[in-house]
């Protein structure tokens, strides 16, 4: 699968997947206009057969132009059950509900989800094609049981790095905001998302960190928490934007890397 995440932080989030029949956008915190600005910065069109736009969870930086997401690319808004009733959608928008832990496919796309801990519900993601997987989790205050499992197999990993715990704490943010960011349904901090990253089964090919904190947090601090945890592994490490797109091509398959 190709994966192109067109921003990643608490100003707005998407994400572009693409699979050889079938591409889908998950999250909408990006408007249109800069959706479409996005691609063309990396010398591509924005997408018109998108078969769905998935929305994680209601909190505006990743539901807020669903329904001009939906309208513009005529595609349904997919949201679990709990999640939808929280989205504003106008009533051209197509919405279509999915029952969280019950997986559905898109194309040639196996969608799973899996509840995680944030201040409203919120969803882990998995996409599976016959060639790969990746797995999508943001925005959550810790790593529930369960979730090292349901990303285990995942040749890419985009995982939530969203804080250092003492920039957050000597930082400028109040201290009901501190508590929350920090708290068991806040963000994910650094050293959260290492511990998860060392204690996975299989090591993924690619783990991409998202979600960082402009304020409590520096790509150097990510980065380097998360390499110790690697450690030698061979996995490539990237970090995802605030204002700029990440493009990921799809990872080679094991007969092609044999070829080479
Ligand atoms: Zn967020
Ligand atoms: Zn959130």
């Amino acid at each position: 699968m190709r994966v192109t995440i067109l921003g990643s932080g608490s100003e707005g989030n998407a994400a572009l997947l693409e699979s050889r029949t079938t591409s889908v956008l998950v999250d909408a915190g990006l408007s249109h206009r800069r959706l479409v600005q996005r691609f063309e910065s990396i010398g591509r069109e924005a997408p018109r057969n998108v078969a769905a736009v998935i929305v994680t969870h209601s909190h505006s930086d990743h539901a807020m132009h669903a329904s001009t997401y939906s309208t513009r690319l005529r595609c349904p808004v997919l949201a679990s059950e709990a999640t939808m009733p929280s989205i504003r959608l106008r009533p051209a928008a197509h919405a279509q509900t999915f029952k969280t832990g019950k997986r559905f496919v898109l194309g040639d796309i196996t969608v799973h989800s899996l509840p995680i801990p944030h201040d409203v519900p919120q969803i882990a993601l998995r996409f599976e094609t016959k060639a790969s997987s990746v797995g999508l989790v943001t925005d959550l205050g810790h790593a529930p049981k369960g979730l090292a499992a349901f990303v285990a197999e995942c040749e890419t990993l985009l995982l939530e790095s969203n804080h250092d715990p003492d920039m957050l704490a000597q930082g400028p943010y109040p201290a009901m905001l501190k508590r929350r960011v920090g708290g068991s349904h806040g963000h994910l901090s650094n050293g959260q998302a290492s511990d998860l990253l060392a204690g996975l089964r299989t090591t993924p090919k690619r783990v991409v960190l998202m979600h960082l904190s402009e304020t409590n947090n520096t790509p150097r601090l990510a980065r380097s928490s998360a390499e110790a945890a690697l450690g030698h592994r061979g996995t490539e490490l990237l970090l995802a934007q605030q204002r700029k797109p990440l493009e990921l091509g799809p990872m080679l398959e094991p007969q092609m890397q044999l070829r080479l």
